[in-house]
């Protein structure tokens, strides 16, 4: 009973979980995705909570066999699925640290160098966006909190009053703007922010996926003459289906015109600063007011890690800072409390995984993850152009391919796709998944983990054409 071991039982507890983690690591580049289908089951765990506990050693080692066995794994080298990446080891180590040290990150009089250290990582990822003016920014849980923060920051921007006396205030409906395929968290800003998810306007895309500027003027001219207050875009980089990038300068073009705060949605995408050699993925993003980066994407952190950063520091102070009897007051502080520029208030330090992973590997690793991703999807994208069986749905931009069956008519192709996921899935060593842009269905994967190379991307064509060959000729005429 009670909570305390002794030293020799901490040393063993935790030498035999990190020798597990260590093995699971190992693993990685082989290791199935998850169990075969027929082993699968989603059915609820329903052991009534322990009144007494049990030995330690046999829980752990049970509960890490379990869960290693039958979870579903992320960090597979073959997971070619959603934004969610293969952590960094040193990030695995950093989440430990965090653990046991607990630094309370809301107020700097109990964070301290926890505090600092946060600040700087804020900043180095900020200057990588390369706005010529002063920022600021903070971490969050993700990208959808981000964009939440993001979309609170134009508003409190844009309508200083409505911070004491709501939205009502304002005397008409403000509207926010993005593409017909940016991702739902700004459904639910927008809801959260008391606008009414009606608020948010999804312009039609062009071609490449990219939000239309054209279209973009008309509607914004069309709000404003029937009495409508615009006042925020939202630029996506790494479309969640696609991997598309909105035109960032022709929109900046745009809200500069307009005086509409811009903000990007770059969850995935606006990591590319990392790269020199390819941040010209996302031109323009140093004339945005406001980003979203997910460190937890293709930084390759584990959850959760997200950042909202903007070049209106002032408006982070607007939006969330309250002033209490309660928390430690620091005399002359070069620094501002977390909880002051932040939904949050208790936090994590979420912070300290990115910081120690640039700390030991640098930020050349990055610019090397990134350019050798590109590199293999454009090997996928090549092979796909040459196939007989499927083509490329969509343009590739980031490491994201939306491809489909070839021959197939539009209305069997949806079931189609559907068969060949369950063939590809069915034995649980790799994962692609089906999804529909622009209202077509399209077969996607990506290449997110670190350790995918041009063989595993090999033999998950050698699936494809597999499954593919599984369908009736009928399928395909
Ligand atoms: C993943 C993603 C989000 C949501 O971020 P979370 O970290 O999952 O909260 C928002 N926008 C885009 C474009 C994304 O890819």
């Amino acid at each position: 009973m009670g909570f305390e071991l002794t030293r020799d039982e901490r040393q063993r507890l935790g030498y035999q979980l990190i020798d597990r983690i260590n093995d699971f690591f190992e693993s990685l580049p082989t290791r199935n995705v998850q169990l075969p289908a027929n082993e699968r089951t989603f059915s609820p765990l329903a052991e009534p909570m322990p009144e007494l506990g049990d030995d330690a050693t046999r829980v752990l080692d049970d509960l890490t066999t379990e869960l290693i066995d039958r979870g579903f794994h992320v960090p597979a080298a073959n997971y070619f699925g959603l934004m969610n990446p293969t952590p960094t080891y040193m990030a695995v180590l950093a989440e430990a640290l965090v653990s046991a040290l607990n630094p309370q990150l809301a107020s700097l009089a109990r964070s301290q160098l926890a505090s600092k250290i946060e600040n700087e990582t804020v900043r180095w990822i900020g200057e990588r966006v390369g706005w010529n003016s002063a920022f600021d920014g903070t971490f969050t849980s993700g990208g959808n909190e981000a964009n939440f923060s993001g979309l609170a920051l134009a508003l409190a921007h844009h309508f200083p009053d409505a911070i004491e006396n709501g939205v009502a205030s304002i005397g008409a409906q403000p509207v926010v703007y993005c593409s017909a395929e940016a991702h739902h968290s700004l459904d639910k800003s927008v809801g959260l922010l008391g606008l009414g998810r009606k608020a948010l306007r999804r312009i039609p895309i062009n071609d490449r996926i990219q939000l239309d500027p054209e279209k973009l003027v008309k509607e914004i001219d069309n709000d404003r003459s029937a009495g409508y207050k615009p006042f925020c875009v939202v630029a996506t980089a790494g479309t969640t289906n696609s991997g598309a990038v909105d035109d960032i300068s022709a929109l900046a073009d745009i809200c500069e015109k307009h005086n509409l705060w811009l903000h990007l949605d770059g969850a995935y995408g606006a990591a590319a600063i990392f790269s020199d050699k390819h941040r010209d993925l996302v031109r323009g993003i140093e004339r945005t007011d406001s980003v979203t980066i997910d460190p937890h994407k293709w930084l390759a952190m584990p959850f959760a890690a997200g950042v909202i950063l903007t070049r209106h520091p002032q408006a982070l102070r607007d939006a969330f800072e309250v002033s209490t009897p309660y928390m430690p007051k620091l005399a002359n502080a070069a620094m501002t409390d977390n909880f002051k520029v932040s939904t949050q208030w208790s936090r994590r330090m979420n912070s300290l995984k990115v910081y120690l992973t640039l700390k030991v590997h640098g930020r050349a690793a990055y610019e090397e993850l990134i350019d050798r991703q590109l590199q293999l999807a454009k090997v996928a994208a090549d092979w796909f152009e040459q196939s007989d069986l499927f083509e490329l749905a969509v343009p590739q931009v980031l490491p994201i391919l939306n491809f489909r069956l070839k021959g197939v008519p539009e209305q069997d192709l949806a079931a189609a796709h559907t068969r060949i996921v369950e063939e590809v899935t069915r034995d649980g060593q790799r994962w692609i998944s089906p999804t529909m842009v622009n209202g077509r269905s399209v077969l996607r994967m990506m290449i997110i983990s670190y350790l995918t190379t041009e063989e595993h991307i090999r033999d998950l064509q050698q699936a494809l054409v597999s499954a593919a060959r599984t369908l009736p000729a009928t399928a395909r005429s």
